[in-house]
Parts: C-alpha cells; sequence; structure tokens
C-alpha cells in the first residue's frame, strides 16, 4: 500500500498535476456494485446558455491550444448587468469541467411544491426556475461550480442548486416576514448582532406566533435563518447528487460558489477553492475562506483521530514535517495533531510511519494523497487507489457563508463583487484583480453598459496568458493559470435598479 501512495505523490510532486485530483484513477463505482437502475447516459458537456454559442462556437471553444475567452454577446443580458467570461483549461480535462448559473429565482406556491428530482427534469436545457411569479419569496442568484474528475457534478449543481436554495427559503417566508419587523445591527465581520433584541422587540406580545417569539427570546435572527437555508440547500444538493449519482452518471465532484442577494443582503456561500472578493471605492473585502486540505487540516485530523478505521490502517493522522524514514525510528521528531497549531516534538513509532493523511503543501496538498480540496459536492464513490478507503468522509458539502449589507452601504459604478474559480485566483492576488478592474472602469465609463462584461474578459485573459513556446506565459514571463478559469463581475449600485 505504501509504495503505491509514495507512486501517487511523486506524480503530485513532481508537478505534473494541475487538477484537484491526483493521477490515481478512482474507481466510479464501488466495487462489485450492481446498480439497481440502468445507468443513464450521461449528460453531454455544455457551456452555459447565457453564451449563446452556435455549435461551431462550442465547438471551437474546447480547443486547449487556442483557449479562446467566451463573454456574452448581449451586454446588460445578466441581471444587474453582471459581467461574465471563461476560457477552457489548457489539456488538464477533455472538457471545461466549470459551469455556472445566473438566475432571478422566483418561489412557485407551496401547492406547487417541486420534489427536488433529477429525473423530473430535461437535463439537456437549462431549468426554468420561474413558474408562477410571486412577490413572496424571490432572490438573485450566481453560482460557480469547479468540476474535477468530470463535469457532470457541476453541472447539475449549477442546475438545481439554486431549487435546493428556494425551497429552504420558501419554508422560512413566514418567520422573516415577522422577525424582520425588527430593526437589525450587525457586526460586519462576524455578522453577530450587537444590540439587545429586548429593545427593540415586544417580546411579551400575547399575539405573538410561539415560534417567532422562541426566535426572538433565542436570539435567531434573520442572517441566522438564511445562513441556516442556504447550509441546508447544500446538505439536500449532495445528498440528490448520492441519491441520483449512478441513475444519471453524475461524475466526479465539485466545488461550488454562489452569493444570493435577498432582504438586502449578498450571502456568499463557499464550499471548496474558489473566491469572492467585494472592490469598493478601491478597497478589496474577503467574502469567502478556501477550504483546502491545509486550512482544513485540524477538522481532518481530528476526524481521523476520533474514527481511525477511516484510515484503513494506512494512514496517520499526524502531520509530520516531512516523510518519515525508517532510520529516524525512536528518534525524535516535530509534529502537530488536530488540537495543535504549533509544533512539538515526539518519539517517532511505528505508527508514525504510515503515510501521512495530509501530504504535500499549497496547491499540491493531497487528503490521503488524493484529492486536493476538501469541501464541495460528490466525490461519494471516490477511494483511495487500489483499496478500499473512501474518502468522502473526510470531504464536506458544508459552505462556510459571509454576509454582506448591500443595502445599508453606499455603492458607487465602480464597486463590484468579483467572483472567479481557483484558475483565476492561482496566478493573481485580490489587489492585483482590483488593480485589473480600476483600469478597464478607467477607460470605460459608466456610460458604457459593457464595462463589467469587459472587465471580466479582462481577468480572464490576463490570468490566461499568452501561449508562447508550448506554455502559456503571463505577461510577467510566469506560468499563466493552466486550469478552467471563469469569472463573474458584478456591479453593486445595480441591485436597487
Ligand atoms: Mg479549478
Amino acid at each position: 500500500m505504501i509504495s503505491r501512495v509514495k507512486s501517487a505523490v511523486t506524480g503530485i510532486l513532481g508537478g505534473s498535476l494541475s487538477s484537484k485530483q491526483s493521477a490515481l484513477p478512482a474507481p466510479s463505482t464501488p466495487e462489485k456494485e450492481t446498480p439497481s437502475v440502468p445507468i443513464a447516459k450521461p449528460q453531454p458537456p455544455c457551456r452555459p446558455s447565457f453564451l449563446k454559442l452556435s455549435p461551431e462556437e462550442f465547438q471551437k471553444s474546447g480547443d486547449h491550444n487556442a483557449r479562446i475567452v467566451l463573454t456574452l454577446k448581449t451586454p446588460g443580458e445578466l441581471h444587474w448587468g453582471t459581467g461574465y467570461a471563461e476560457v477552457i483549461n489548457a489539456g488538464k480535462s477533455h472538457h471545461n469541467e466549470d459551469n455556472v448559473c445566473c438566475k432571478f429565482v422566483v418561489a412557485e406556491d407551496k401547492d406547487e411544491k417541486h420534489d427536488g428530482l433529477l429525473s423530473d427534469m430535461n437535463l439537456n436545457t437549462e431549468v426554468q426556475t420561474i413558474h408562477k411569479v410571486s412577490d413572496k419569496v424571490s432572490f438573485y442568484y450566481w453560482g460557480l461550480f469547479d468540476g474535477h474528475a468530470g463535469y457532470g457534478c457541476a453541472l447539475t449543481a449549477s442546475r438545481l442548486l439554486h431549487l435546493q436554495i428556494r425551497d429552504q427559503l420558501r419554508d422560512l417566508e413566514h418567520i422573516l416576514q415577522q422577525t424582520t419587523a425588527a430593526p437589525l445591527c450587525l457586526d460586519p465581520e462576524n455578522t453577530t448582532r450587537t444590540e439587545n433584541i429586548s429593545d427593540t422587540h415586544e417580546i411579551s406580545n400575547p399575539t405573538m406566533d410561539t415560534a417567532i417569539r422562541f426566535h426572538l427570546e433565542k436570539q435567531v435572527f434573520p442572517e441566522s435563518l438564511v445562513i441556516g437555508a442556504l447550509e441546508n440547500a447544500f446538505k439536500k444538493m449532495d445528498e440528490q447528487i448520492e441519491r441520483e449519482r449512478t441513475s444519471h452518471s453524475i461524475d466526479g465532484g465539485c466545488c461550488a460558489l454562489v452569493t444570493v442577494y435577498f432582504m438586502g443582503k449578498l450571502y456568499v456561500a463557499n464550499a471548496g477553492d474558489s473566491r469572492a472578493i467585494i472592490i469598493r471605492q478601491g478597497q478589496t473585502i474577503e467574502m469567502s475562506h478556501e477550504f483546502t486540505p491545509e486550512t482544513e487540516r485540524q477538522r481532518l485530523q481530528l476526524l481521523a483521530s476520533l474514527k481511525p478505521e477511516l484510515l484503513g490502517n494506512e494512514f496517520t493522522c499526524l502531520e509530520f514535517p516531512r516523510r518519515i524514514q525508517q532510520k529516524e525510528l525512536k528518534k525524535r521528531m516535530l509534529y502537530r495533531d488536530h488540537t495543535m497549531t504549533g509544533w512539538a516534538y515526539k518519539t517517532i513509532e511505528e505508527d508514525d510511519m504510515k503515510f501521512p493523511l495530509i501530504y504535500g503543501e499549497g496547491k499540491k496538498a493531497r487528503v490521503m494523497a488524493t484529492i486536493g480540496v476538501t469541501r464541495g459536492f460528490g466525490d461519494h464513490d471516490l477511494k483511495v487507489y487500489n483499496s478500499n478507503i473512501y474518502i468522502k468522509p473526510f470531504l464536506s458539502c458544508m459552505p462556510g457563508v459571509k454576509v454582506y449589507d448591500l443595502a445599508g452601504c453606499d455603492h458607487n459604478a465602480d464597486d463590484v463583487m468579483v467572483m472567479g474559480t481557483d484558475g483565476l485566483w492561482d496566478v493573481i492576488t485580490d489587489r492585483e484583480v482590483a488593480e485589473t478592474v480600476q483600469r478597464v472602469f478607467a477607460t470605460h465609463g459608466t456610460d458604457q453598459p459593457n464595462r463589467y462584461n469587459l472587465a471580466a474578459q479582462e481577468l480572464v485573459l490576463r490570468t490566461r496568458g499568452v501561449r508562447k513556446e508550448n506554455s502559456w506565459r503571463l505577461s510577467t514571463g510566469k506560468l499563466a493559470s493552466l486550469d478552467d478559469i471563469s469569472v463573474f463581475v458584478i456591479p453593486l449600485a445595480a441591485h436597487g435598479s
């Protein structure tokens, strides 16, 4: 076992891999498992319908040597005048494994409740979300889904996650309407309420709904309910993918980054290594946190220490600065476990010679030598190469959610939110993104509706770079992004228009 893990890591450290999964071939279904229903024809690859690609354009978009940057043909077509651009990877995978969604979502009436089954949908066309116009629950929605080991999971999530969110928010309609009667004062850092609710609300009102009174007494406020709705929607989405992955041939997994504008606030939910920032008056505000083997080391180690059987007697949950060699047995070495942020010394024992649960650094860090992200959808059948050790217990579909009080702040036409898959952020900093966007806006004034689209296009062009002697290079000469790149540029002043 150790030798096969070693060979996998050799590939990782050799720098030949740019995807989130190692070169180890993962079985698409558990060994000897017979599907209970016939396997459906895989969903065909496709690009977002709002790009309006002709069949010929779609074919050209998949050329890894040309890497044509795709963007909107009609400026202002997406809500708020959102800009969008994308480009395929440099050969990492056959298809563009990113997928996206941008919609204004309106709930149906309760008696039209959607049952959420993939089998009820035509996955070859974009799902229609507006069945009956209602002014009760509606929200603006942007989603980025960065797939790995196939495009199926990202495509499925791009078509269904907003419906899961809609269902969760609709169930809160009654409570949200009453709890929002109270004025809110939020700490912008952690979104916790900073004033005493009893100062502004008459909790003892005898006519008040019991559930509402409970929410107020326990200081459960609308933001917490919306965050909970998003978390539940992510959970439901992953359960649906698990349930229907065989019958609908949903391959691989995906990271998910979505923004929901609801009741005056932007909710940014992130599960994976995509990223969102706000650029306001030239300053950048982080709106997401990346989940990787390095950032989630302690969570992964804690799970492994609580359930060592998940390691299959092949891995150690301890972290060491480097691989332990046989000759170092009984010698002292630095280590850290799930309780530690710093390092300490221990005497090396036989168990410490096992392969580390987390190995590699930065973009090359892997969980069990297999996968480089720790949150997202799918990967239910992913196992360590040539073993029966499942990776999924260590992966989580739960997003981190940040809230931004959009309606409560003033914004000008140059203030935007940038959402991008990791193909963008791998080669550019937040500051460089802000400078690039500002440069585009300086030459394309507020009278040009295409300025947000041009900003998205420029970000993708800059990070894709140009092809020089069989490699893609940035203007600085450094290696450009070889990954799929997808970018939204969302004007913040447009929310009231
Ligand atoms: Mg990517």
